[in-house]
């Protein structure tokens, strides 16, 4: 299984370079359509509500022998951009090479099925532009504002350029993201909870600490954030002690706000 994966990830990492290579893309954000291109493939736009109302949440789609790959219309650009790329590792990873129809899980972070998983991995590695992403980041602080300066530079979502930040950083870090608790009470005085949903570790911080936050973000930080955040650099840092797989460590946390979520990193002192 380890060795499997591992492959996987060399057989990524390797056709991202090529196709970042072959189509002459060296330095800032990735040309999609180049791309596309490149591969003969046709991309189409559309609304699946209303051309595919049975499959419920598609997101996208690869029609292999026609090679099409259409993607939700009404998707904000940076989601548009990734479910092209995550379409585009369906079209060349070996073993999927044929149609899929992918919906809003099998795109998300937290997808458990394997080729979906490695389609997003693939899409990553494209939209990061590989090596030069990774070369990149270990000289950056680990914070909200190196998440905008690269979000910006990659045309990515703040959740996909923080996740990878933390995940390929060779310093120790966490990446956490937090959902809002949806209750189906009705409460007079109910609290707004946030819980972690996923968190991803740097392999550093996984080998010394763990690999799996538990917890909610503190009550007033909540309030603060949802409040007063107008931009994701509009973060707030606490120190607290944890308990880890080593023992109690104190690290500082820096939540933000994307609008949707709360996100936070994770960072021994
Ligand atoms: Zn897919």
């Amino acid at each position: 299984m380890e060795f499997s994966t591992e492959k996987l990830d060399f057989e990524c990492r390797e056709l991202a370079e090529f196709l970042i290579h072959e189509t002459g893309q060296q330095e800032g954000k990735l040309d999609v359509d180049n791309i596309l291109q490149y591969l003969g493939l046709t991309s189409l736009q559309f609304s699946f509500d209303r051309e595919l109302p049975i499959e419920k949440n598609t997101r996208a789609l690869l029609s292999y022998p026609d090679k099409i790959i259409a993607v939700e219309e009404n998707l904000k650009p940076e989601r548009k951009r990734f479910s092209f790329l995550h379409e585009v590792g369906h079209y060349v990873l070996p073993n999927h090479q044929s149609s899929y129809l992918c919906d809003d899980k099998g795109l998300s972070a937290f997808s458990h099925l394997t080729h979906e998983k490695e389609a997003n991995e693939f899409a990553a590695e494209l939209l990061f532009m590989g090596n030069q992403f990774l070369l990149q980041i270990n000289s950056l602080p680990i914070n909200a504002k190196t998440v905008k300066k690269l979000a910006d530079q990659y045309y990515a979502s703040f959740e996909s350029t923080a996740r990878r930040l933390a995940e390929k950083n060779s310093r120790p870090c966490m990446f956490i993201r937090f959902n809002r608790n949806q209750t189906a009470q009705i409460e007079l005085s109910g609290e707004d909870i946030w819980s972690a949903q996923y968190s991803i570790p740097s392999s550093i911080f996984k080998q010394k600490y763990g690999r799996e936050f538990k917890g909610i973000v503190p009550c007033g930080i909540v309030n603060q954030l949802i409040r007063s955040s107008q931009d994701i650099t509009d973060s707030i840092v606490t120190q607290e002690f944890v308990n880890t797989v080593s023992g109690r460590s104190e690290m500082s946390f820096e939540y933000f706000y994307n609008q949707y979520n709360i996100l936070a990193f994770l960072i021994p002192k």
